[in-house]
């Protein structure tokens, strides 16, 4: 028995990168998981498939919209319905874009509101009261470094995730008393697809090379000049899954290497 058997898990934005890696290790630890992002429906249906059959849970695919509320509301609502509870919510689903503020495309900067703060508050407000009627629930948001220092031409990013930490103390409170706790990761850079996109933007922004870019302006900020893996950001999730965690709340958990101790 794992130590979330029994246990029901929605993960933002778990198609790729840490969502996945967090979705597959609660589903190893025994959670029924509904993965959710965008991508090419047979591979994501490959992943599904290969959840179940690794670990010998129940997984389902939402392919709800992160940037609209309504599919939020309504991914969160059929996931409770589907496993007949949701006790733990992953808000990680995010997007980058870099670019100087007055360059910055309106579009682009509405979308990371939307996508990295504004889901996670319809999600949270759809999944608590069902977790506070069971008295028990884990709300885990994906913030970033960028939640507690900025860097240049990271406007809409850092205060998206500026915003997921008062988010995550907010809700921490009201529901103290619930048995449900409310906590940020807060990753350095994590060798993933949406790091190694926003390379070519960088490269241009700061009229670098690659290497440049990946030695100067990454792992310049990370003191152990080493990227976080996703399977150290799943085992954090884990853990503070657990009753041993029950007292960590509100907090903004920084896995980064030293980054933030500067
Ligand atoms: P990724 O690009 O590998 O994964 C992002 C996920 O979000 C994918 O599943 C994608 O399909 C999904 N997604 C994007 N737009 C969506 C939308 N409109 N609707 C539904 N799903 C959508 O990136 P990642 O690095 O794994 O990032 C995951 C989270 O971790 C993000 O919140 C990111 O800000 C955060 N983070 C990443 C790093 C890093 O270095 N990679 C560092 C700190 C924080």
């Amino acid at each position: 028995m794992g130590s979330l058997t029994s246990k029901n898990a929605l993960v933002t934005g778990s198609t790729s990168g840490i969502g996945l890696a967090i979705a597959r290790a609660f589903a190893a630890e025994g959670a029924n998981i509904t993965i959710n992002g965008l991508g090419d429906p047979g591979e994501i249906e490959k992943e599904r498939v290969a959840i179940e059959a690794d670990f010998g849970v129940q997984c389902r695919y939402s392919g709800a919209n992160m940037l609209k509320g309504e599919e939020v509301t309504a991914m969160v609502q059929e996931a409770e319905k589907a496993f007949g509870s949701l006790d733990i919510l992953v808000n990680n689903a995010g997007i980058q874009f870099v670019a100087p503020i007055e360059e910055f495309p309106d579009d682009k900067w509405e979308a990371i509101i939307r996508i990295n703060l504004l889901a996670a508050f319809y999600a949270i407000k759809a999944a608590l009261p069902g977790m506070k009627a069971r008295k028990w629930g884990r709300i885990i948001n994906t913030a970033s470094a960028h939640a507690l220092v900025a860097s240049p031409f990271k406007s809409a990013y850092v205060s998206a995730k500026h915003g997921i930490a008062g988010l995550t103390k907010t809700v921490a409170l009201e529901a103290a008393q619930h048995g449900v706790t409310v906590n940020a990761i807060a990753p350095g850079y994590v060798w993933t697809p949406l790091v190694e996109k926003q390379i070519p933007d960088t490269m241009k922004a700061r009229n670098m090379t690659e290497e440049q870019v990946k030695n100067d302006v990454l792992l310049a900020a990370q003191p152990t000049k080493e990227f976080v893996t996703v399977e150290e950001i799943a085992a954090l999730s884990v853990f503070l899954c657990s009753d041993a965690a029950k007292q960590i709340t509100g907090t903004t958990l920084p896995v980064d290497g030293g980054w933030t101790a500067q």
